[in-house]
Protein backbone atom coordinates (compact mmCIF):
# COMPACT_ATOMS: atom_id res chain seq x y z
CA UNK A 1 0.00 0.00 0.00
CA UNK A 2 1.57 3.38 -0.85
CA UNK A 3 0.61 5.74 1.88
CA UNK A 4 0.42 8.68 -0.35
CA UNK A 5 3.55 10.75 1.66
CA UNK A 6 6.31 10.20 -0.47
CA UNK A 7 8.16 14.09 -0.77
CA UNK A 8 6.37 15.14 2.67
CA UNK A 9 9.02 16.55 5.36
CA UNK A 10 9.07 14.81 8.72
CA UNK A 11 10.75 15.77 12.36
CA UNK A 12 11.36 12.12 14.24
CA UNK A 13 12.29 12.87 18.06
CA UNK A 14 14.68 11.01 19.74
CA UNK A 15 14.98 8.39 16.99
CA UNK A 16 18.82 6.91 17.04
CA UNK A 17 17.28 3.61 18.59
CA UNK A 18 14.14 1.89 19.78
CA UNK A 19 10.60 3.17 18.37
CA UNK A 20 11.72 6.31 17.35
CA UNK A 21 13.86 5.12 14.56
CA UNK A 22 11.09 2.64 13.67
CA UNK A 23 9.19 5.44 12.83
CA UNK A 24 11.73 7.13 10.81
CA UNK A 25 12.44 3.59 9.58
CA UNK A 26 8.89 3.29 8.40
CA UNK A 27 8.35 6.85 7.08
CA UNK A 28 11.63 6.69 5.22
CA UNK A 29 11.33 3.85 3.15
CA UNK A 30 7.83 5.91 2.00
CA UNK A 31 10.28 8.57 0.59
CA UNK A 32 9.28 11.03 3.67
CA UNK A 33 12.39 13.40 4.13
CA UNK A 34 13.21 12.87 7.31
CA UNK A 35 15.13 15.25 10.61
CA UNK A 36 16.22 13.06 13.21
CA UNK A 37 16.69 13.92 16.53
CA UNK A 38 18.80 12.07 19.43
CA UNK A 39 21.54 13.32 22.27
CA UNK A 40 24.20 11.21 21.86
CA UNK A 41 25.84 11.90 18.14
CA UNK A 42 28.47 8.81 16.74
CA UNK A 43 24.86 6.65 17.42
CA UNK A 44 22.66 9.42 15.32
CA UNK A 45 24.65 10.27 12.40
CA UNK A 46 25.01 5.94 12.13
CA UNK A 47 21.18 5.61 12.22
CA UNK A 48 21.19 8.24 9.60
CA UNK A 49 23.54 6.64 7.43
CA UNK A 50 22.29 3.46 7.66
CA UNK A 51 18.47 4.46 7.21
CA UNK A 52 20.17 6.86 4.05
CA UNK A 53 21.74 3.81 2.67
CA UNK A 54 18.48 1.61 3.08
CA UNK A 55 16.00 3.90 1.61
CA UNK A 56 17.90 6.49 -0.26
CA UNK A 57 15.91 9.39 1.33
CA UNK A 58 17.49 12.56 2.95
CA UNK A 59 18.09 12.56 6.17
CA UNK A 60 19.05 15.75 8.48
CA UNK A 61 20.78 14.30 12.00
CA UNK A 62 20.58 17.41 14.62
CA UNK A 63 22.69 15.99 17.90
CA UNK A 64 20.01 18.00 20.72
CA UNK A 65 18.28 17.49 23.79
CA UNK A 66 14.42 17.90 22.58
CA UNK A 67 13.16 18.52 26.02
CA UNK A 68 15.11 22.06 26.06
CA UNK A 69 14.36 25.39 24.31
CA UNK A 70 17.67 24.98 22.37
CA UNK A 71 17.26 21.63 21.27
CA UNK A 72 13.95 22.31 19.64
CA UNK A 73 14.79 25.48 18.31
CA UNK A 74 17.83 23.42 16.07
CA UNK A 75 15.76 20.86 15.26
CA UNK A 76 12.91 23.44 13.92
CA UNK A 77 16.06 25.13 12.61
CA UNK A 78 16.63 22.10 10.26
CA UNK A 79 13.12 22.06 9.27
CA UNK A 80 11.47 24.59 9.76
CA UNK A 81 7.71 23.60 8.05
CA UNK A 82 7.43 20.05 8.60
CA UNK A 83 4.18 18.16 7.32
CA UNK A 84 4.94 15.19 9.77
CA UNK A 85 5.71 15.71 13.33
CA UNK A 86 6.55 12.84 15.51
CA UNK A 87 6.25 13.45 19.21
CA UNK A 88 9.07 11.28 21.07
CA UNK A 89 11.51 11.21 24.25
CA UNK A 90 13.08 9.43 26.82
CA UNK A 91 10.94 8.46 29.63
CA UNK A 92 10.51 9.83 33.41
CA UNK A 93 12.46 7.27 35.99
CA UNK A 94 10.38 4.88 37.75
CA UNK A 95 9.93 5.08 41.61
CA UNK A 96 7.80 5.43 44.57
CA UNK A 97 5.16 8.52 45.01
CA UNK A 98 6.52 9.35 48.40
CA UNK A 99 10.70 9.80 47.30
CA UNK A 100 9.50 12.24 44.17
CA UNK A 101 10.32 15.81 44.61
CA UNK A 102 8.69 18.93 42.62
CA UNK A 103 11.66 19.29 41.00
CA UNK A 104 11.27 15.14 39.35
CA UNK A 105 7.47 16.35 38.29
CA UNK A 106 8.75 19.03 36.41
CA UNK A 107 11.45 17.50 35.07
CA UNK A 108 8.61 14.86 33.67
CA UNK A 109 6.46 17.26 32.49
CA UNK A 110 8.81 19.35 31.04
CA UNK A 111 10.24 16.29 29.19
CA UNK A 112 6.99 14.38 28.42
CA UNK A 113 4.28 17.11 28.16
CA UNK A 114 5.75 20.70 27.61
CA UNK A 115 8.50 19.39 25.29
CA UNK A 116 5.98 18.08 22.40
CA UNK A 117 3.22 20.55 23.48
CA UNK A 118 5.87 23.04 22.39
CA UNK A 119 7.18 21.02 19.32
CA UNK A 120 2.91 20.87 18.17
CA UNK A 121 2.52 24.82 18.44
CA UNK A 122 5.34 25.57 16.69
CA UNK A 123 4.78 23.49 13.95
CA UNK A 124 0.87 22.79 13.39
CA UNK A 125 -0.29 26.38 12.64
CA UNK A 126 1.67 25.80 9.30
CA UNK A 127 0.37 22.25 8.80
CA UNK A 128 -3.32 23.55 8.86
CA UNK A 129 -2.36 26.75 6.54
CA UNK A 130 -0.84 24.28 4.21
CA UNK A 131 -3.95 22.04 4.41
CA UNK A 132 -2.05 18.81 5.25
CA UNK A 133 -0.61 17.94 8.75
CA UNK A 134 0.11 14.33 10.77
CA UNK A 135 1.12 14.61 14.58
CA UNK A 136 1.96 11.19 16.56
CA UNK A 137 3.01 12.03 20.26
CA UNK A 138 4.34 8.45 21.34
CA UNK A 139 3.43 8.29 24.87
CA UNK A 140 2.30 5.40 26.69
CA UNK A 141 0.31 2.08 27.66
CA UNK A 142 0.13 4.15 31.04
CA UNK A 143 -1.95 6.89 29.74
CA UNK A 144 -4.56 4.13 29.91
CA UNK A 145 -3.74 1.95 32.20
CA UNK A 146 -1.41 3.48 34.80
CA UNK A 147 1.91 1.32 36.11
CA UNK A 148 2.76 1.13 39.36
CA UNK A 149 6.42 2.67 39.56
CA UNK A 150 5.86 5.32 36.76
CA UNK A 151 3.54 7.44 38.18
CA UNK A 152 6.20 10.82 36.69
CA UNK A 153 4.99 9.17 33.26
CA UNK A 154 1.11 7.81 33.74
CA UNK A 155 0.70 11.70 34.95
CA UNK A 156 2.74 14.12 32.21
CA UNK A 157 1.57 11.53 29.40
CA UNK A 158 -1.71 11.77 30.48
CA UNK A 159 -1.39 15.70 30.89
CA UNK A 160 -0.30 15.65 27.16
CA UNK A 161 -3.33 13.56 26.05
CA UNK A 162 -5.78 15.86 27.22
CA UNK A 163 -3.84 19.31 26.62
CA UNK A 164 -4.48 18.33 22.86
CA UNK A 165 -7.76 16.30 22.65
CA UNK A 166 -9.82 19.29 21.52
CA UNK A 167 -7.20 21.05 19.32
CA UNK A 168 -6.76 17.42 17.63
CA UNK A 169 -10.87 17.67 16.80
CA UNK A 170 -10.39 21.72 15.35
CA UNK A 171 -6.93 20.80 13.54
CA UNK A 172 -8.84 17.82 11.62
CA UNK A 173 -11.24 20.45 9.75
CA UNK A 174 -7.39 21.52 7.98
CA UNK A 175 -6.44 17.45 6.96
CA UNK A 176 -4.19 18.02 10.62
CA UNK A 177 -4.73 15.03 12.98
CA UNK A 178 -3.10 14.26 16.27
CA UNK A 179 -3.60 11.03 17.88
CA UNK A 180 -1.37 9.11 20.43
CA UNK A 181 0.32 6.01 20.12
CA UNK A 182 0.79 3.92 23.39
CA UNK A 183 3.50 1.55 23.98
CA UNK A 184 3.39 -1.56 25.52
CA UNK A 185 6.41 -3.55 26.25
CA UNK A 186 8.71 -3.27 23.20
CA UNK A 187 11.79 -4.99 22.74
CA UNK A 188 14.08 -1.60 22.89
CA UNK A 189 16.93 -0.46 24.78
CA UNK A 190 15.01 1.00 27.33
CA UNK A 191 12.67 -2.05 28.05
CA UNK A 192 16.00 -4.45 28.75
CA UNK A 193 17.75 -1.53 31.08
CA UNK A 194 14.46 -1.78 32.79
CA UNK A 195 14.77 -5.45 32.84
CA UNK A 196 18.37 -5.37 34.11
CA UNK A 197 18.02 -3.39 36.94
CA UNK A 198 14.89 -5.70 38.28
CA UNK A 199 17.24 -8.63 37.38
CA UNK A 200 19.72 -7.02 39.77
CA UNK A 201 17.85 -5.98 42.17
CA UNK A 202 16.08 -9.42 42.51
CA UNK A 203 19.47 -11.22 42.11
CA UNK A 204 18.56 -13.62 39.36
CA UNK A 205 19.65 -13.58 35.61
CA UNK A 206 18.56 -10.88 33.19
CA UNK A 207 16.78 -13.82 31.05
CA UNK A 208 14.77 -15.01 33.81
CA UNK A 209 12.90 -11.80 34.38
CA UNK A 210 12.74 -11.00 31.08
CA UNK A 211 10.94 -14.89 29.99
CA UNK A 212 8.48 -13.99 33.05
CA UNK A 213 7.49 -10.99 31.53
CA UNK A 214 7.08 -12.30 28.28
CA UNK A 215 4.83 -14.69 29.15
CA UNK A 216 2.04 -11.95 30.50
CA UNK A 217 1.83 -10.67 27.78
CA UNK A 218 -1.30 -12.38 25.86
CA UNK A 219 0.60 -12.19 22.12
CA UNK A 220 3.40 -14.43 24.09
CA UNK A 221 6.33 -12.22 22.50
CA UNK A 222 7.37 -8.18 22.63
CA UNK A 223 6.77 -5.69 20.35
CA UNK A 224 9.03 -4.90 17.63
CA UNK A 225 10.19 -1.20 16.58
CA UNK A 226 9.53 -1.98 13.03
CA UNK A 227 5.77 -2.69 14.22
CA UNK A 228 5.40 0.49 15.74
CA UNK A 229 6.67 2.33 13.15
CA UNK A 230 4.53 0.70 10.74
CA UNK A 231 2.02 2.08 12.65
CA UNK A 232 3.19 5.43 13.10
CA UNK A 233 3.28 5.82 9.32
CA UNK A 234 0.07 4.84 8.99
CA UNK A 235 -1.59 7.39 11.08
CA UNK A 236 0.61 9.53 9.37
CA UNK A 237 -0.47 8.56 5.79
CA UNK A 238 -2.74 10.37 3.24
CA UNK A 239 -5.04 7.65 4.17
CA UNK A 240 -5.49 8.68 7.91
CA UNK A 241 -7.10 12.16 7.69
CA UNK A 242 -9.86 10.60 9.34
CA UNK A 243 -8.45 9.15 12.48
CA UNK A 244 -7.69 12.17 14.93
CA UNK A 245 -7.67 12.19 18.82
CA UNK A 246 -7.26 8.59 19.06
CA UNK A 247 -4.92 6.79 21.26
CA UNK A 248 -3.92 3.91 19.91
CA UNK A 249 -2.89 0.74 22.47
CA UNK A 250 -0.02 -1.19 20.54
CA UNK A 251 0.90 -4.12 23.90
CA UNK A 252 0.16 -7.17 22.55
CA UNK A 253 -3.39 -7.37 24.25
CA UNK A 254 -1.96 -6.42 27.72
CA UNK A 255 -4.68 -3.73 28.36
CA UNK A 256 -7.47 -6.49 29.18
CA UNK A 257 -10.51 -5.02 28.07
CA UNK A 258 -13.75 -5.33 25.80
CA UNK A 259 -13.59 -2.08 24.18
P1 LIG B 1 15.18 3.64 23.69
O1 LIG B 1 15.29 2.38 22.93
O2 LIG B 1 15.98 3.83 24.92
O3 LIG B 1 15.49 4.85 22.67
C1 LIG B 1 15.36 6.16 23.09
C2 LIG B 1 15.79 7.08 21.98
O4 LIG B 1 15.46 8.41 22.35
C3 LIG B 1 17.28 7.08 21.72
O5 LIG B 1 17.51 7.34 20.37
C4 LIG B 1 17.76 8.23 22.59
O6 LIG B 1 19.02 8.71 22.16
C5 LIG B 1 16.64 9.23 22.35
N1 LIG B 1 16.43 10.24 23.40
C6 LIG B 1 16.13 10.00 24.70
N2 LIG B 1 15.99 11.15 25.35
C7 LIG B 1 16.17 12.14 24.45
C8 LIG B 1 16.15 13.54 24.52
N3 LIG B 1 15.90 14.18 25.68
N4 LIG B 1 16.38 14.27 23.40
C9 LIG B 1 16.63 13.65 22.23
N5 LIG B 1 16.66 12.32 22.10
C10 LIG B 1 16.44 11.56 23.20
O7 LIG B 1 13.67 3.91 24.17
P2 LIG B 1 12.28 3.40 23.53
O8 LIG B 1 11.97 2.08 24.11
O9 LIG B 1 12.31 3.58 22.08
O10 LIG B 1 11.25 4.43 24.20
C11 LIG B 1 10.80 5.60 23.56
C12 LIG B 1 9.71 6.23 24.43
O11 LIG B 1 8.62 5.31 24.54
C13 LIG B 1 10.17 6.54 25.85
O12 LIG B 1 9.56 7.72 26.31
C14 LIG B 1 9.65 5.36 26.63
O13 LIG B 1 9.45 5.68 27.98
C15 LIG B 1 8.34 5.10 25.91
N6 LIG B 1 7.86 3.74 26.14
C16 LIG B 1 8.62 2.67 25.76
C17 LIG B 1 8.13 1.39 26.00
C18 LIG B 1 8.92 0.16 25.61
O14 LIG B 1 8.52 -0.95 25.96
N7 LIG B 1 10.01 0.26 24.89
C19 LIG B 1 6.88 1.22 26.63
C20 LIG B 1 6.15 2.33 27.00
C21 LIG B 1 6.65 3.60 26.75
P3 LIG B 1 20.01 9.51 23.17
O15 LIG B 1 19.99 8.78 24.46
O16 LIG B 1 21.32 9.49 22.47
O17 LIG B 1 19.44 10.89 23.27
Amino acid sequence: MDLGIKGRKAIVCAASKGLGRGCAEALAAEGVELTICARTADVLEATAAEIRKATGTKITAVVCDVTTEAGRKALLAACPNPDILINNAGGPPPGDFKDFSLDDWRKAVEGNMISPIALIHATIYGMMERGFGRIVNITSASVKSPIGTLELSNGARAGLTGAVASLSRRSAQRNVTINGLLPGPFDTDRLRGVTSRVAAAKGVSFESVHEERKKGIPAGRFGTAHEFGAMAAFLCSAHAGYITGQNVVMDGGLFNSTM
